[in-house]
């Protein structure tokens, strides 16, 4: 019978999701298909996946924190960050796993090792993010507009500042974090500050993937390299296909099926 696979999350309507996974079932001839789940209710999330029979799903904003609660088993990095982004049934029991992060980490592995990075925004992405980056060398501090989510940071050994008298530091890569400009055209801090901060900057990349973001376009203003969200889409699918499939499928192969879907 054709396994089942989704992506859970409100909304998932643009989602380029379930191309990339049917593109990769294709290449390798597996009989399985993907297609996508409005949840509205986090806490539905566990009845839904298996009302639905799902053999596996992704889980996208708002759920990715319901998702760690609705697993029974958890990867130890899923554990670790709280934020569960896959979701893989086996034996009965719902497997969670994080590969957003890992996903960001190879995005960011292109430009270097031991890297100092900011992070503007303190976020779900954030936290995976900054807990991958630490473990693999980089340093990165944290900028986000409030108060609220830096506790986790501070805690956690990381440099975390609100915008007020933030002095910034040349860095290697500024990264915007947050969703400003996923929907509309504001920044993830300040123009004055980001006009200072970007110059001095080696390269910008926006988690954001899809459109040219007024952060992308000021980093190309500042005339350095700025780099989208769409690699990080495209390796946390690459390592989640790796979790539906039981890595028996060259990563290589299933990448080049997934880049093709993001040309549609
Ligand atoms: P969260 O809702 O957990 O965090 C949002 C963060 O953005 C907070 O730090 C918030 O600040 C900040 N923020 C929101 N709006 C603004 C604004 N207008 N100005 C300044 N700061 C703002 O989001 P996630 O961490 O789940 O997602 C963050 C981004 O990552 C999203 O754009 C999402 O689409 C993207 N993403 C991309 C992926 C990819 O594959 N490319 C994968 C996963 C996520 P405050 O604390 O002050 O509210």
């Amino acid at each position: 019978m054709r396994k089942l696979f989704a992506i859970l999350g409100n909304p998932v309507a643009h989602s380029k999701s379930p191309l990339m996974h049917n593109m990769a079932f294709g290449t390798f001839g597996i009989k399985a298909c993907y297609g996508r789940y409005l949840l509205e209710d986090g806490d539905r999330l566990r009845g839904a996946f298996l009302s639905l029979g799902l053999s596996g799903a992704n889980i996208t904003v708002p759920h990715k924190e319901a998702a760690y609660r609705a697993c029974d088993i958890l990867d130890p990095f899923a554990k670790k960050v709280k934020a569960v982004n896959t979701i893989m049934h086996k034996d009965g029991k719902l497997h969670g796993y994080n590969t957003d992060a890992p996903g960001f980490l190879k995005t960011v592995e292109s430009f270097g090792e031991e890297l100092k990075i900011l992070f503007l925004g303190a976020g779900g992405t954030a936290q995976s993010s900054a807990e991958i980056l630490k473990e693999t060398g980089h340093r990165v501090t944290i900028l986000n507009r409030s108060r609220g989510r830096l506790a986790y940071f501070t805690q956690n050994g990381f440099p975390a500042f609100t915008w007020d008298g933030f002095a910034p530091a040349p860095y290697d890569i500024v990264v915007n974090m947050t969703s400003a400009g996923l929907g509309d055209d504001s920044l993830p801090a300040p123009a004055g500050l980001l006009e200072k901060i970007l110059p001095d900057a080696k390269a910008a990349i926006d988690v954001i993937y899809g459109r040219k973001t007024p952060f992308i376009r000021m980093a190309e203003k500042a005339g350095i390299p700025a780099a989208d969200g769409t690699e990080m889409l495209l390796y946390q699918g690459v390592i989640a296909f790796g979790i539906f499939t039981g890595n028996r499928y060259p990563p290589e192969e299933a990448e080049k099926a997934m880049r093709r879907a993001l040309l549609l």
